[in-house]
């Protein structure tokens, strides 16, 4: 069982009244640059969320995370576990697009996290998975390796996260789709979920 005093109600009310602040950010560069704030979005109660890297040109014109190409290799995985779109919610280290899809700079992580850290306290979801190296580095330190930790149960903010590939890892790497998997069965078992029966495309 979920243990959660937030009401669904409220939860949706404080994730509107941060995404209307963080919409108006300029805490770092990346506003200059940017076409459109991607806060995330997803269930307010979602008992599964995804944090991804940044948005990238497909996020930033749209203003949605993971609608791109990776976006849509995530929600074939999503789909896979049987869940939809709208039952998980999806966010980003960080909200606004930095310039030809680099890694974000430290100074930007640092201005941006706490938009992530609001929205995990609000959100309370039973489990987090978070997507690939850069992401995972942020929230484990320098010494994260995707490779050692994807598909263990860590812990940040009180919160079980099962670390697994990116999805842009995964399209160049489509053996690795396999062992992403894997890792969401845990993450179904955890949540005290089926497992659908699924063949891993190539
Ligand atoms: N990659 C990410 O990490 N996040 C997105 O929203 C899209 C692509
Ligand atoms: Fe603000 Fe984050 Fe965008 Fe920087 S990346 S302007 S901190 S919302």
């Amino acid at each position: 069982m979920k243990k959660d005093f937030i009401m669904p109600k409220e939860k949706s009310y404080y994730l509107d009244s941060l995404r209307k602040k963080v919409e108006k950010c300029k805490k770092c560069a990346l506003h200059l640059s940017r076409n459109n704030v991607v806060f995330g979005e997803g269930d307010p109660g979602a008992r599964l969320l995804f944090i991804g890297e940044a948005p990238g040109a497909d996020e930033d014109m749209q203003a949605r995370p993971f609608v791109g190409r990776s976006g849509q290799l995530l929600m074939k995985i999503v789909a896979a576990m049987g869940l939809k779109r709208e039952e998980v919610y999806i966010a980003n280290i960080l909200k606004c697009r930095p310039p030809g899809n680099r890694d974000p700079h430290p100074h930007e992580v640092e201005e941006c996290i706490h938009y992530l850290f609001m929205q995990l306290d609000i959100v309370k979801p039973e489990i987090v998975v978070v997507l690939g190296r850069v992401a995972g580095m942020t929230l484990f330190g320098k010494n994260f390796s995707i490779t050692k930790e994807r598909g263990n149960i860590l812990e940040f903010r009180g919160i079980p996260v099962i670390p697994t590939f990116h999805p842009a890892y995964l399209l160049m790497n489509p053996k690795a789709k396999k062992l992403t998997w894997d890792d969401m069965k845990k993450v179904l078992g955890e949540l005290d979920l089926p497992v659908p029966e699924v063949k891993v495309s190539k």
